[in-house]
């Protein structure tokens, strides 16, 4: 079959992989000079499946209301985004019922798990370089409340057979001894061993080069204006360099898969949620974490990926911008050197990439994969914060789907038609 997919990110490429390696003749069309540069670029590098709970917890209108006007707050909601967002904002807090909450928590741990253990198969039967790390995840808190709640939510996720592990106040050195300097301030952490981690556009980039060789073309510089639709189905894809045709499209682009779907007259609820990292090069300090260390009162991770630090996270709902704000930008300053004071001396800022990147949210924290109600169209987008997690199961599973064969999960549970 012939496959067009739209969107060169991780998802798409990773689907352009798994559809490749399956026979199908498969073209990507991606507007940047290469693959991952938009969203997957300078993510927080984290495969997480302990961090599948979705954004809209029970406690989250509260979260909202008193994070309005705080620049350190987690969430941000920009005026201009405000009437793109009513009907989205309202079903995103109908979603943070407990009784939904967990259920889409557990739909989201499904995947994130298959994922991990694609990911595991794509690392022993591949050889790629993604600066990857499987030395597990840790999450420290400043306050024992919020510790103990994630230990009830660690609980909930054994199910999934995702191990972890409690470490109050000194206790996390066994573990995390670069973190002495600032045990003060930290009352206990949980460490999660089964989380990985790696360059997520390194990954993209090995990832093309795989389904390159299985005789995926990538056009990149390319455009995609509109799907052209008649007759119930999708009969070209309108690029500013011509049209391209596909028995099957796959829309994976991102954010931007809602205004293209929605010129077809379907409706992709995915919203932008703009988050921001710095990337750090160590310059030669060797005092850093060994794995990625998620600062709860910072609403933020450092990673270690390679020989630079990557500090990522907040959230702000302000449309399709990816512009730098300077405060949120110096949150990610502040987390790093409140977490490691000793690397001052290191750091060159003129030698820091500074980076904004809109995850694309669904109300519920689980992407959109699958068929839609046009005949030959189908999506694999609304990943949000965890779409380097779920990338190769989302990609699988659409692949599956795609060539009639049954997914390992309940295709329906990921399917558009809960939107
Ligand atoms: C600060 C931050 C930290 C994060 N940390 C993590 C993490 O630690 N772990 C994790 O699992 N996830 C994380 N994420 C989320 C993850 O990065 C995203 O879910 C993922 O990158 C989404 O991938 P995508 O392929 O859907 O989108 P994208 O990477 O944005 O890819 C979509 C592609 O479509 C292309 N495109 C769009 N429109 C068009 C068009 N009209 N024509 C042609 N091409 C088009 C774009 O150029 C882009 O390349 C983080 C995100 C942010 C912002």
């Amino acid at each position: 079959m012939k496959i067009t997919i739209i969107g060169a990110g991780i998802i798409g490429t990773t689907s352009a992989y798994y559809l490749a390696k399956t026979g199908h003749d498969v073209e990507v069309i991606e507007r940047q000079d290469g693959p991952g540069l938009e969203t997957s670029f300078a993510n927080a590098g984290m495969l997480t499946p302990s961090m599948a709970d979705p954004w809209n917890d029970p406690s989250v209108l509260t979260t909202l209301l008193t994070s309005l006007g705080s620049s350190h707050s987690s969430f941000k909601l920009r005026l201009k985004a405000l009437p793109s967002m009513v009907f989205w904002g309202l079903s995103f807090l109908y979603n943070s019922r407990k009784k939904l909450y967990y259920k889409n928590l557990h739909r989201s741990a499904d995947m994130a798990c298959y994922s991990l253990e694609l990911m595991d198969d794509i690392r022993e039967n591949l050889n790629l370089n993604y600066d990857q790390i499987t030395t597990g995840s840790l999450k420290v808190f400043r306050d024992l409340e919020s510790l103990e709640k994630l230990t009830k939510l660690s609980q909930e996720l054994d199910q999934h057979n995702m191990r972890f592990q409690v470490y109050y106040g000194e206790e996390l050195l066994k573990i995390e001894p670069s973190l002495a300097p600032v045990m003060g301030g930290i009352v206990g952490g949980v460490y999660f061993p089964d989380d990985q981690a790696g360059n997520a556009y390194k990954f993209t980039s090995e990832i093309e080069r795989e389904a390159t060789q299985h005789g995926a073309k990538f056009h990149y510089g390319v455009s995609v204006e509109k799907l052209i639709k008649k007759g119930g189905k999708i009969t070209a894809v309108k690029t500013d360099q011509g049209e391209f045709l596909g028995d099957a499209i796959v829309l994976a682009a991102g954010s931007y898969s809602t205004p293209l779907a929605k010129a077809a007259g379907l409706n992709v609820p995915v919203r932008p949620a703009k988050g921001y990292s710095i990337t750090v090069p160590l310059n030669g300090w060797n005092g850093g974490p060994k794995m990625p260390i998620i600062d709860d009162g910072f609403h933020a991770a450092i990673s270690p990926l390679g020989d630079v630090l990557r500090i990522a996270g907040t959230a702000e709902f302000a449309g399709l911008d990816e512009s730098l704000t300077k405060d949120r930008v110096d949150n990610m300053y502040d987390l790093l050197l409140e977490l490691y004071p000793d690397f001052e001396p290191y750091l060159e800022r003129e030698k820091v990439t500074e980076w904004a990147g809109l995850r694309p949210l669904t109300v519920d924290g689980s992407p959109y994969i699958g068929k839609t109600s046009i005949d030959n169209l189908y999506v694999n987008t609304g990943h949000g914060p965890l779409g380097w997690t779920m990338a190769a199961g989302s990609a699988k599973m659409l692949s599956d789907i795609i060539d009639g064969k049954k997914p390992r999960l309940d295709e329906s549970a990921y399917s558009l038609e809960r939107a």
